[in-house]
């Protein structure tokens, strides 16, 4: 295993469906602190990419190493988790019958802590997290609101909350604007520039408008391999990367 001073280090690996690779020999390398976008076309593996690392998909070969020591592609989803990778899904699942508030408290204390969320008060600690983190989803005025009166832009932030709440060394966060408005779709750009202040944040998504108000370094995958990387603009300018998005 390759000693490295990144936080997440994908090397040669390679995922097979059936003979179809859908991952061919990917190298990734993420640094502590970075904020990365992967884009590229529909079956360029991006979501395969990212059941890799959480160990969803364990891939026939390649090492994919975290945080300087675990080689991930040896561990079971579980214990992927308690290293501290955290993942948001495309589809937002807060808890509908559940405060804004409540949904992030539970998020705070861990899910095990249910019954003491119910029974005792949020410690100090808790409650100061609590509004720093309302503050950088903007929800502050929606605290005491039910996630089922949330609208679906404000579910997803509040998921993102939760997400933080649970302080993973890294954070994947799965296409987080489908279906979002533009105006929707700016805010999740300046929650997600506000919660890389303080985390590593590895985001797939398909609408260049939100990646370009990321303002990050870009990763195109194209047939389970890297593209090109570099600003959005530089992997605008790149003609493999035209080539895939426009056919030309
Ligand atoms: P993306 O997220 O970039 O759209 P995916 O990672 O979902 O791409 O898929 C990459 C390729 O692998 C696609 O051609 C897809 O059909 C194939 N694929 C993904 N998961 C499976 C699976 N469980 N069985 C068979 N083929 C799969």
């Amino acid at each position: 295993m390759r000693s490295t001073s990144a936080l997440l280090y994908l090397s040669g690996v390679t995922v097979s469906f059936d003979g179809f690779k859908a991952l061919n020999n990917l190298s990734l390398l993420i640094e502590p602190g970075e904020m990365r976008a992967i884009i590229g076309p529909n079956g360029a593996g991006k979501t395969t990419m990212m059941d890799v690392i959480t160990g969803k998909t364990r891939p026939d070969t390649g090492e994919v190493v975290f945080d300087g020591q675990a080689d991930l592609t040896k561990l079971d989803e579980a214990s992927i988790a308690t290293l501290g990778i955290g993942r948001k899904f495309q589809k937002p699942t807060v808890f509908e019958n559940h405060t804004v508030r409540d949904n992030l408290l539970l998020a705070l204390a861990g899910m095990r802590s249910w019954y003491r969320l119910l029974t005792a008060a949020p410690t100090k600690a808790e409650n100061e997290r609590l509004e720093e983190i309302l503050s950088i989803i903007r929800m502050g005025p929606q605290q005491h609101m039910l996630g089922a009166r949330l609208s679906h832009g404000q579910k997803q932030w509040l998921e993102i909350g939760m997400l933080l709440a649970q302080n993973p060394k890294l954070m994947l966060v799965d296409e987080p604007v489908a279906g979002m408005t533009d105006v929707e779709t700016e805010t999740t750009a300046q929650v997600l520039r506000e919660v890389n202040k303080s985390h590593s944040v590895v985001v797939v998504e398909h609408d260049m408008s939100f990646v370009r108000a990321l303002g990050v370094k870009v990763t195109v995958l194209h047939e389970g391999s890297t593209l090109a990387e570099g600003s959005l603009d530089q992997v605008s300018a790149d003609p493999r990367v035209v080539e895939v998005y426009l056919g030309r």
